[in-house]
């Protein structure tokens, strides 16, 4: 694949990358908790369906709501490397959560998507048109690295010369209300990859939940236009530069609860010269090819092709289905599997992942959001390993410096 930037952003060319709008200085404004449930019905009113967090199986995912009740009111996560846990607060707080294994990529690159069909007509064949009419979502909590990570997948999707009908129909409709992140979890290492714990710009309308001193509001700042025109309707009151600094507190406190961080300085030069440490040997001991890390990232974008021919044979369906460079047939071509290996297959992750992508997309492509490090089983971490890499070489370096001297 050749290299792909992102395009200048415009409306209704379906190549949008950046937000319609920043916020610009636009004054912050105060809501009750029960304006959020307003704030549903209106966007539902509108023609929007609202997605946001709710309790499923013991993990919060996001699903279809319909009004304050369907929030996880009063609840929160804890996550290790391989391990998350639901867990009560002491509070009522809406959005006290970090993040759950689904991430907002299902709505933009779904994990099954009907490409096209064609019919047998004469000697021929007809083409019906690709299901490429995603509805309007408003997309209620996302987090600061979720918008970036969206944004990472935008400059995949719709940044090169083949833009993704589905994905850009769906980022140009979606409606961002993004919840600063007032706590870490242990897994997070958004500071380091620039893009948290607030996000100052990619949402319509950005909420911070104030809890401390007894009381329950949320400071609310607008995006973009429609974020205005939105919260105009809700009547909130002016915020006061005491609810401002406790909001900015707020996300300090998640700032200082970072634990993890990844070193990004020549990163990608050091992955590319890295190839046969021996840490690689080390990891493929641990490491399943299971996928789950792919899976749940909000960036990883891999996929496959498959034919759906119905048995008279006169129709046939091509379906779009999230794939991972882990699973045996992905690096499958004629021949023979490319990346037979476990060691390979992570290799392939990591490198792809922290590296290649830069020249590739120009970001990282990862946002430091910990899934990975949360949902894989037997607890490998991207900021371990990258660590682990970074010493070797370093050592290496040393050895090879010694070496010519
Ligand atoms: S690589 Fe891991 S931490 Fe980075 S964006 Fe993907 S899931 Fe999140
Ligand atoms: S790193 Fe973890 S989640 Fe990813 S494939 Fe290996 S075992 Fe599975």
């Amino acid at each position: 694949m050749g290299t792909q930037k992102s395009g200048t952003p415009g409306r209704g060319d379906g190549r949008r990358v950046d937000p319609p709008d920043v916020p610009g200085g636009a004054p912050a404004s105060l809501l009750e908790p029960a304006a959020v449930g307003d704030l549903l019905r209106i966007l539902r009113e509108q023609g929007y369906r609202t997605i946001g967090p709710t309790l499923q199986d013991e993990a919060i995912v996001y699903d279809e709501i319909e009004g304050l009740g369907d929030l996880p009111a009063g609840l929160t996560d804890r996550q290790q490397p391989g391990e998350y846990r639901i867990e009560e607060r002491s509070d009522d707080a809406l959005f006290g959560y970090n993040l759950g294994p689904r991430s907002w990529k299902q709505y933009f690159f779904p994990p099954s998507l009907r490409l096209f069909a064609a019919r047998r007509a004469g000697r021929g064949f007809e083409i019906e048109p690709p299901d490429a009419d995603p509805p309007a979502l408003a997309l209620i909590g996302i987090r600061p690295c979720e918008i970036a990570g969206l944004d990472v997948q935008a400059r995949v999707f719709t940044g090169g010369g083949h833009v993704d009908p589905w994905f850009a129909a769906a980022r140009e409709r979606a409606f961002l209300v993004a919840v600063q992140c007032a706590q870490a979890a242990a897994t997070c290492f958004c500071g380091s990859m620039s893009t948290g714990p607030r996000a100052e710009r990619g949402f319509d309308l950005a909420l911070t939940e104030l809890l401390d001193e007894g009381e329950h509001r949320f400071l609310v700042e607008p995006g973009s236009a429609r974020g205005r025109e939105v919260l105009a309707v809700l009547h909130p009151t002016p915020a006061g530069p005491a609810e401002r600094a406790r909001a900015e507190a707020a996300t300090r406190r998640a700032e200082s609860q970072l634990s993890r961080s990844v070193d990004g300085e020549g990163l990608p030069e050091l992955l590319e010269a890295a190839l046969e440490h021996p840490r690689w040997a080390e990891v493929a001991e641990r490491c399943l090819s299971c996928a789950n890390c792919t899976m749940v990232c909000p960036t990883c974008f891999c996929h496959t092709v498959e034919e759906v021919n119905d048995l008279s044979g006169e129709r046939t369906e091509r379906w779009r289905r999230w794939d991972s460079c882990f699973s045996g047939e992905h690096a499958y071509i004629h021949g023979g599997d490319l990346r037979p290996s476990t060691r390979g297959r992570y290799r392939q992750w990591l490198t792809h992942k922290f590296g290649t992508w830069h020249a590739q997309f120009g970001s990282s492509g990862c946002v430091g959001c910990g899934r990975c490090i949360a949902w894989c089983p037997v607890g490998i971490d991207v900021t371990e390993e990258l660590a682990a890499l970074r010493v070797g070489s370093d050592r290496a370096e040393t050895a090879e410096t010694e070496e010519a001297t």
